[in-house]
């Protein structure tokens, strides 16, 4: 959850790098959204290579000339983000979603998937979302897509977890092979704790 770095992506899923888009999540004080503004939303898609930067330029434009419906798509974003934030956190603990989390995670996938459509690329069939290029919501399906497809993952469910950092809050996949990792980010949560054991044997 580092304040310098704005971009930290340690998730290793990108559902898990767009939950951890607010720094100390499970602080009061400390909690920063990173996305202040729509730009905000779209520059951090373009580093999440969710939009290339040709994309994002002309998201930008249409934003320009349609502020209100760019206010929407962010506060969309955000309730979205905060819908699977809650989703995969209780995950993490190895409990039940709530419903209403579900319910409303459901609401975008039924608006968000409208799009999908078989197409046809030489010799084979992909999946893809087939939508108008200046959509301002174009970051968000491949990103809701990310979360159902680990959903689906069952056994690999079970590496999601959430850093021990506190108030840290973040999410991650687990990659590692004994399934041990710990914290968000070694530098960060994992040396303030291990900081923290130093000065606790001291005394
Ligand atoms: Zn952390």
């Amino acid at each position: 959850m580092s304040e310098t770095n704005p971009y930290m992506m340690v998730g290793e899923r990108l559902c898990m790098d767009f939950i951890n888009t607010v720094s100390w999540r499970e602080s009061t004080e400390k909690r920063r959204d990173w996305f202040t503004d729509y730009a905000k939303l779209v520059d951090w898609s373009i580093h999440a290579e969710v939009l290339t930067a040709k994309q994002a330029q002309n998201l930008l434009v249409e934003a320009g000339e349609n502020p209100s419906k760019a206010e929407e798509v962010l506060k969309q974003a955000i309730e979205l983000r905060e819908v699977m934030y809650r989703v995969f956190k209780s995950i993490s603990k190895k409990t039940s979603p709530y419903e209403e989390d579900l319910a409303r995670f459901n609401d975008y996938l039924s608006q968000f998937y409208q799009s999908l459509q078989i197409i046809q690329d030489e010799d084979q069939f992909t999946l893809k979302f087939n939508q108008p290029e200046n959509n301002l919501d174009a970051m968000l399906p491949p990103i809701l897509q990310s979360a159902v497809e680990l959903l689906l993952s069952k056994n690999e469910l079970d590496r999601v977890k959430q850093c021990e950092g506190d108030p840290c809050g973040w999410l991650f996949f687990d990659t590692s092979r004994n399934r041990s990792r710990r914290w968000c980010s070694m530098a960060d949560c994992g040396n303030r704790a291990k900081v923290r054991r130093f000065y606790q044997k001291e005394k």
